[in-house]
């Protein structure tokens, strides 16, 4: 809709101003309003201007001065009754944009009014174009920088480092509308930059792969740091085929070190780029650097943690991981395929869901310190795996399993030879030992041959107590002692050191017996936990010397029977004490003379093992040994009644 052009006049005199409307304005299409004092004449002027005023000498020159200040795009034209020229020029020098008088006829007046309005009208137009110009270059910048914090934005976020080089270039052609834009970074062991991503609008395509940066250009922004702008017109080589008439390169710094450098190009376009376009570039040079920091660990952690995750799935050993639910983290591939499961079916769950391996199960039901033992598990295929549980902090817990199928077997065909040859070798042994007992009663043997047959006698009882423990070790080992019945350890436990009596008074040693009245009954065979307790009681007097101290406790303790032999003597070598359980292990402090077989401790653990029981040793060299057996105790309802 075009407004129609208003005219306000300001004029005393009726006639003169009906003679302006009716003969001159309205018939030009004007449209007139007339204003009647000064008040009314300021608040119209408050509202929207009209497109010309037309005011006489009735209007105070006060008022007529400010209103020529306050409204310089107002066209005031003056009305002069009486034309004079000196009172004509004296209105034009005061500011008024026309003077009308009246010895103007119509067209002339018209003519005047219409170019003060036209000239209003012109005014108008330019000032609009100017503002909408400003705005237009400000929302430009506020458009730029929102985009520039976008672009930041996606960048940090993005941890693949080709994607953010070329998201960088590309925004750095946009955002500055240039032609091209390219990225080196700083190769650090050639010293040369790389091109690592290109963008350009056009056809045309950077040459530039590798630059040494001594010596050149790109060279001097990575060492000082400082962007550099070239620009606009004349042609510049700034490297061998490579011509632009303007651009820019800013350092893309980490830290204290620079890193790359971002360039951006008008090749074919004469247009310089500006410091505002420099700005823009510095802004997501830094964004760059950080992005490019962020990708470059990222990458590093990744491959690292593929390498680990590779070595982890295709080791031959079963590894699961487990978090502080037990639910699966990790599980590897020989893993997946002893238990028969599928990778995805398996992470995130419990492991009771998903593996129903029960000597599995059950061994990580065992409270924590306990699992330092590790174990054996049996699969359904028949093979062994030994398992080793870690704990590690804030993970959880680390499973390794190692097939030990080999070596059970191996262990099984030697204790079957072992036992086979010592039930052979008793028969002939018993005979020699039989008839050395008869040769002194065949006939008088003098001091030498006594001694000698002495000796005869003292190596083949030898020999017989290594056959009868090998072949208890066998019986024990293949669960031929199975039936237990309850048994009221306490009883058992005097009886057995009573039969130690006479070797403590050899020795002359103190024996501490201390047996708590609570101590529980278990469920055992009577014959092997009186070897048990033999075995290691007989251990605590040999190997503690004339003299010393040794004894033997017996408590409950969370429905447990534990059970200690303890020493004064000459203790075991911390490197050596995992073994001692091993067969035929003897430990490196004895005496060479010092007898004993070395199945001792062997037969002590599998009867305890027999039991459901664990045993350990803590020893300090020189200073004593204690051996605990835990035993899990039977009900206190269970014990069977005295005899009557
Ligand atoms: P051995 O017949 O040699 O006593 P064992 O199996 O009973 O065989 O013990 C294995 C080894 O453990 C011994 O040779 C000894 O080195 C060490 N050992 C066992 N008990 C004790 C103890 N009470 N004090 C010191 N060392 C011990």
């Amino acid at each position: 809709m075009v407004r129609s052009r208003r005219i306000a006049l300001f004029i005393e005199d009726d006639n003169v101003a009906n003679r302006l409307a009716v003969h001159i304005l309205q018939p030009a299409g004007y449209q007139v309003e007339r204003l009647n004092g000064e008040a009314e004449l300021q608040a119209r002027l408050q509202n929207d201007l009209p497109s010309a005023l037309i005011v006489d000498d009735s209007l105070a020159p006060k008022t007529m001065r400010s209103l020529i200040k306050d409204f310089p795009t107002l066209p005031i034209v003056f009305y002069l009754k009486k034309a004079h020229s000196d009172a004509i020029i004296q209105r034009y020098q005061d500011g008024f944009q026309a003077v009308l008088t009246d010895q103007d006829d119509q067209v002339q007046a018209l003519l005047a009014i219409n170019r003060a309005v036209q000239r209003q009208e012109d005014w108008q137009r330019w000032f609009q174009f100017e503002q909408k110009r400003h705005a237009q270059s400000l929302e430009k910048r506020v458009a730029d920088l929102e985009r520039l914090h976008r672009i930041g934005g996606k960048i940090s976020a993005s941890l693949n480092l080709d994607h953010v080089l070329s998201e960088v270039v590309m925004a750095a052609v946009e955002l500055t509308d240039a032609e091209e834009g390219n990225l080196m970074l700083l190769d650090k062991e050639s010293g040369n930059l790389i091109l690592r991503a290109a963008h350009s609008v056009g056809e045309q395509k950077t040459h530039i792969l590798r630059v040494p940066i001594y010596d050149t250009l790109l060279g001097e922004v990575l060492r000082t740091q400082k962007a550099v702008i070239l620009g606009g017109g004349e042609l510049t080589k700034i490297q061998t085929a490579f011509l632009v008439r303007a651009l820019i390169y800013v350092p893309l710094i980490m830290g204290e070190q620079s890193i790359g450098v971002l360039g951006i190009y008008n090749r074919e376009r004469e247009q310089a780029f500006s410091e505002y376009h420099q700005m823009l570039l510095e802004a997501l040079a830094d964004y760059a650097a950080i992005a490019i920091q962020n990708a470059h660990y990222y990458t590093a952690n990744e491959r690292e943690r593929q390498k680990l995750h590779t070595i982890l799935t295709n080791v031959r050993d079963g590894v699961l991981v487990l978090d502080e639910e037990q639910r699966i983290l990790l599980i590897n591939a020989a893993c997946l395929q002893a238990f028969g499961l599928q990778e995805q079916y398996c992470l995130g769950k419990p492991i009771e869901q998903v593996i129903s391996n029960q000597d599995l199960i059950l061994m990580l039901k065992q409270s924590p310190s306990q699992w330092i033992k590790g174990g054996e598990i049996r699969l359904e295929d028949g093979r062994i795996w030994n398992c080793q549980l870690t704990p590690i902090a804030d993970v959880g817990l680390a499973v390794t399993m190692h097939d030990i199928t080999h070596l059970k077997e191996l262990d099984r065909v030697k204790s079957e030879f072992v036992s086979a040859v010592s039930h052979d070798l008793r028969s002939p042994l018993t005979a020699i030992l039989g008839y050395t007992e008869l040769i002194g009663r065949v006939g008088p043997l003098n001091e030498r041959q006594q001694e000698f047959v002495k000796r005869v006698q003292a190596s083949v009882q030898g020999i017989t107590t290594l056959i009868s423990d090998l072949l208890d070790l066998g019986r024990i080992e293949a669960g031929l002692d199975a039936r237990k019945e309850l048994i009221d350890i306490r009883p058992l436990l005097r009886q057995s050191l009573e039969s130690f009596t006479n070797f403590l008074n050899e020795k002359a040693q103190q024996l501490v017996v201390e047996i708590s009245p609570s101590t529980p009954p278990v469920w055992g065979n009577p014959v092997r936990l009186q070897q048990m307790i033999a075995n290691l009681v007989s251990n605590a007097i040999k190997y503690t010397p004339k003299g010393g101290k040794l004894g033997v406790r017996a408590w409950q303790e969370d429905g447990q029977l534990i059970l200690q032999v303890w020493d004064t003597g000459v203790g075991i070598p911390p490197a050596e004490q995992p073994y001692i359980f091993d067969k035929f292990y003897r430990a490196s402090n004895l005496p060479d003379d010092t007898s004993g077989t070395g199945l001792g401790l062997t037969i002590v653990k599998s009867i305890v093992e027999d039991h459901q029981g664990r045993i350990w040793v803590e020893s300090t060299l020189g200073q004593g040994t204690t051996f605990t057996i835990v035993l899990p105790a039977a009900e206190l309802g269970e014990l069977p009644k005295p005899p009557a």
